[in-house]
């Protein structure tokens, strides 16, 4: 039997898309996403498990289990972290080369204290079970219980579907039941502070079939936008609970919020095609990616509530651009590419994955940023925020660790989809395609081998072992792909782009090479970005680069290098030690400036002295040698 992953529309679903199966596509070779992969096996899950323990999350089930006594430590929500490391888990445990049988005491003792915790009406949450037993369901805006609870459906969802394991997702619809009694139809008319439960409880309808589940996901999201959260210092819009959804103009608040809300709003709209439900999330989709979106995928500009700024408001020293965020940027995308099909889709998944995603951790995988700032001033203020100078093993509010592991432990499920016999690649990495499980694709074809490079270059074959005929192969075309060249079984061959995707008609393929050619490129903001105003950024492929004080040449101070914008910059060499693409680029050392502060604007000297040529490493790897000052955004005067 096939193994459903994430996110999995029911036949008939308004999907355009349909997911492969969870173990049908293997990455395997030594780029970036399959590395990733096996550093999440190998360390990220485990530290993650320790840091369940060491953080007081689990022993916070314990007390209210009755096991332990003692007080409640963390953030409410400190219940989510263990449900997000279960799922993470689940989805390893589903991937093809996957590896999750160390784990498997840690989740049968986990599944265990959970059954002993849950109260006899099926409440769990021991937050308000040790902290504030007499006020449960009493502040909807901070409790997170049904956040919560969420959080627990996708971990059951996740066992159930990889392994059949029943338990943990019983243990989720027993308190699911009494959430239905009492905010289900009839009920109580009030919404979770944070979503995260429309999500979970339409893919609960997915792996049960009960209908009530898709219809109390609908309702929750039609009973937001009228303000039951309450007043706060936040406003309704942190909460997202300003505007009923049909009629949000954009995206507002926190980002997060917003962007969980989106996916729930997605998955509703992909089972019952509400097509208001549909033209609100485009609404959305548009305002966050043409005015509140930083070039690395990060989103949301305003520490004080996380939230996104007004358009254009993308300061990238105070960047939030939460781990999350992107993490969740990548999960609305995702749907939003299954709705539709539409290659944009697929581009936000890469930028956000490629940047600010894989940025978040550092390469042996048990450090972790919060804040994803795209600036990082020589002379910093240390203590920060949640935004440390350098990346730590694990957070009060510890949200974004376990959430990078559980995407990263699925992420081959994002790499290709089918729909009417054909293929889509989406993501470019060294792995195989099993089409033997996926009933009708290719014809005889039963495997598709893929070879790359990318993104160090662009450059991806795909051998099927027999001729794949019937539908398509469709290779996505990134938006940053200013040329390319495609042969088909060894032949030069035309074809065009549409949707974002090259199509090549499945009429005996048996190899497909696609190049696509990565100049390095120098990028400038909307001008309407005055924070970045005379800056540019460097890209190539689908990575951002950055310059560190470490690559810069003796005395030069990171704040005084302004980048020459009509100079060629190069391909340099990969970098032994962060094992990534180096870029070159060649600038000058700014004119010394007089020392005021505010000095009269018509003196403005011109940089002069030699030309410096710098190198710039992908933003993912910074901040991985000495602390020192980093940029994306490099002035050109
Ligand atoms: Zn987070």
């Amino acid at each position: 039997m096939p193994i459903t992953g994430p996110v999995s529309p029911l036949p008939g679903a308004h999907s355009v898309l349909r997911p492969l199966p969870l173990d049908a596509v293997s990455l395997t070779g030594t780029g970036q996403l399959a590395s990733w992969q096996r550093v999440n096996r190998d360390a990220t899950l485990a530290h993650c498990v320790r840091q369940l323990e060491e953080s007081g999350a689990l022993a916070n089930l314990r007390i209210a289990a009755g096991l332990e006594s003692g007080v409640f430590r963390g953030f409410v929500f400190a219940d989510s972290d263990v449900y997000k490391v279960l799922e993470a888990i689940g989805w390893e445990a589903g991937r093809a080369g996957g590896g999750a049988e160390m784990f498997d005491s840690f989740v049968d003792d986990t599944v265990a204290l959970l059954q002993t915790a849950q109260q006899d009406d099926g409440y769990l949450d021991s937050f308000f079970q040790v902290a504030k037993p007499d006020e449960k369901f009493a502040d909807l805006r901070w409790g997170h219980e049904l956040y919560c609870l969420g959080h627990l459906l996708q971990a059951g969802v996740a066992w159930q579907r990889t392994r059949a394991r029943t338990d943990l997702l019983e243990v989720g619809l027993r308190f699911a039941g009494l959430v239905g009694q009492r905010f289900g139809a009839g009920g109580v008319d009030a919404v979770c502070g944070h979503p995260e439960i429309e999500t979970a409880l339409v893919e609960v309808y997915r792996v049960t079939g009960q209908r009530r589940w898709l219809e109390l996901a609908h309702r929750f999201i039609d009973l937001r936008g009228h303000r039951s959260v309450g007043e706060d210092r936040f406003g309704y819009g942190y909460f997202q609970d300003h505007e009923p959804v049909r009629t949000v103009p954009g995206a507002t608040g926190h980002s997060v919020r917003q962007l969980y809300l989106a996916a729930g709003v997605a998955d509703v709209y992909a089972e019952n095609g509400d097509p208001e439900l549909l033209a609100a999330l485009e609404r959305i989709w548009s305002d966050v990616h043409r005015s509140k979106m930083y070039v690395t995928g990060g989103l949301g500009s305003r520490h004080r509530d996380e939230a996104f700024g007004d358009p254009f408001e993308l300061p990238p020293d105070r960047a939030y651009s939460e781990t999350c965020a992107a993490i969740a940027s990548v999960q609305f995308n995702w749907r939003m590419l299954l709705l539709t099909g539409e290659g944009r889709f697929a581009d936000e998944i890469e930028r956000a994955l490629y940047n600010a995603v894989a940025g978040s951790t550092t390469s042996d995988g048990t450090a972790f940023f919060y804040s994803n700032p795209l600036q990082v001033r020589t002379h910093r203020d240390g203590a920060h925020e949640q935004a440390p100078a350098r990346r730590v093993g694990w957070y009060d509010c510890a949200c974004c660790p376990p959430n990078l592991a559980r995407l990263v432990s699925s992420l081959q499920h994002y790499a290709a989809t089918t729909a009417a016999g054909s293929l889509q690649l989406h993501l470019y990495e060294t792995g195989t395609i099993d089409l033997g499980g996926v009933g009708g694709v290719g014809g005889a074809a039963t495997v598709a081998r893929i070879r790359t490079g990318y993104p160090v270059d662009g450059v991806v074959t795909i051998e099927f072992d027999a001729p794949f005929t019937g539908g398509e192969v469709a290779l996505r075309v990134p938006a940053w792909a200013e040329s390319w060249r495609l042969t088909v079984n060894g032949e030069a061959a035309a074809a065009t782009v549409s949707a974002g995707y090259l199509r090549v008609p499945g009429a005996g393929i048996r190899s497909i090479e696609l190049v696509l050619d990565m100049p390095v490129r120098l990028r400038r903001a909307h001008p309407q970005v005055d924070a970045v105003r005379g800056c540019v950024v460097v890209t190539r492929g689908p990575l951002v680069y950055a310059l560190e004080q470490a690559d810069l040449p003796g005395s030069l101070v990171l704040e005084d290098f302004v980048v020459d914008a009509a100079a060629d910059a190069e391909l340099g060499p990969v970098d032994a030690d962060l094992g990534v693409p180096l870029v070159r680029i060649t600038g000058a050392r700014r004119a010394p400036d007089p020392g005021e502060l505010y000095p009269v604007a018509s003196g403005a000297r011109s940089p002069g002295g030699d030309a410096i040529t710098v190198t710039a490493v992908p933003y993912y790897r910074w901040g991985n040698r000495a602390p020192g000052g980093m940029r994306v955004w490099i002035p050109t005067s």
